[in-house]
């Protein structure tokens, strides 16, 4: 297993760069260790993740026992599919997630089925889903704040679009955005929409509001890392929003093939040239990804 390669992002927070043992995931399953006087971790990724999450957490000398609070951005499976392996691996953490979350992490069979469907041999790689006992989850609401003490203090907001189940966290006195998926995804610098069916235009936007309103300086991705001019990533991400749902719909009233809609999509946003750079492994998680945000766009008219 490659070693976990731990950036300080803000002095208050890691971002612990894992590299699970499924192709193209490199650069790809970031949670992020917010410390005060207690400790949060943001989304853990996959089960196939843990052991190298566990192995970061043992690099920078924390002990198991002192993490107390485990937050999921949302449950997908790279996020969360872990919940039940850190759930035994850190037994004083509590872990927060949305509450129409709470029944999967209690049941996860039919996330594990939706996975499955939705990534085929991406889930089997990513490992089973284990369940969450009851006691430990905590249901988080809209301004709910977790404080990690030392001043430092995590605010939650529900921010639903890329998926139902989807939060982001604000520390206000650090200025530190960790978005989730809710302002897209940042791949070698480059933004892209992550809009998964069922994808619903005014929600999408109305969460990426939210997070306009709380003034961030920097903007941590799920997919991946921290960059500065936090606004202008919101801004350009609804930019974005706007110009894929305008191509795709259109698009998809003359073909309902979503490999030919991303060839029409590449020739009107050259910010996909990306893909044009990537490894096979990296380029084939890309594709999969861009294509089912074109379905959840394009709706019921694709295949
Ligand atoms: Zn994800």
């Amino acid at each position: 297993m490659k070693d976990p390669e731990i950036l300080t992002v803000a002095p208050n927070i890691k971002l612990l760069h894992l590299h699970p043992p499924i192709p193209g995931y490199d650069k790809f399953i970031g949670p992020y260790l917010i410390s005060g006087k207690k400790n949060a971790l943001v989304d853990t990724g996959p089960s196939a993740a843990i052991p190298s999450l566990l192995y970061a957490l043992n690099k920078i000398n924390m002990d198991s026992k002192d993490i107390d609070y485990v937050v999921f951005t949302h449950i997908h499976i790279d996020h969360a599919g872990g919940a039940g392996d850190v759930a035994r691996e850190l037994p004083n953490a509590r872990i927060v997630a949305h509450s129409r979350a709470h029944e999967h992490l209690i049941n996860p069979i039919a996330l594990w089925q939706a996975s499955l469907k939705v990534l085929g041999d991406y889930a089997i790689k990513s490992g089973p889903i284990e369940p969450v006992p009851e006691d430990r989850i905590v249901d988080a609401a809209n301004h709910m704040k977790l404080d990690l003490g030392n001043g430092l203090i995590l605010e939650i907001y529900l921010t639903p679009g890329h998926s139902v189940h989807h939060l982001s966290l604000f520390d206000r006195a650090g200025g530190m955005l960790l978005a989730g998926e809710a302002a897209g995804v940042c791949i070698n610098g480059v933004i892209r929409l992550a809009t998964p069916p069922p994808f619903k235009l005014d929600v999408t936007m109305s969460s990426v509001d939210k997070l306009i309103e709380l003034k961030p300086v920097k903007l941590c991705y799920s997919h991946f890392g921290c960059y500065n001019k936090a606004l202008d990533r919101l801004e350009l991400y609804k930019t974005k929003v706007l110009e894929w749902y305008e191509i795709i719909t259109s698009a998809a009233r003359t073909s309902n093939n979503p490999e030919q809609i991303l060839k029409v999509l590449r020739d009107k946003d050259k910010d996909l040239d990306y893909l044009d750079n990537l490894d096979s492994d990296v380029y084939s998680r890309e594709l999969s990804l861009i294509i089912n945000s074109i379905r959840g766009i394009a709706g019921n008219s694709v295949g």
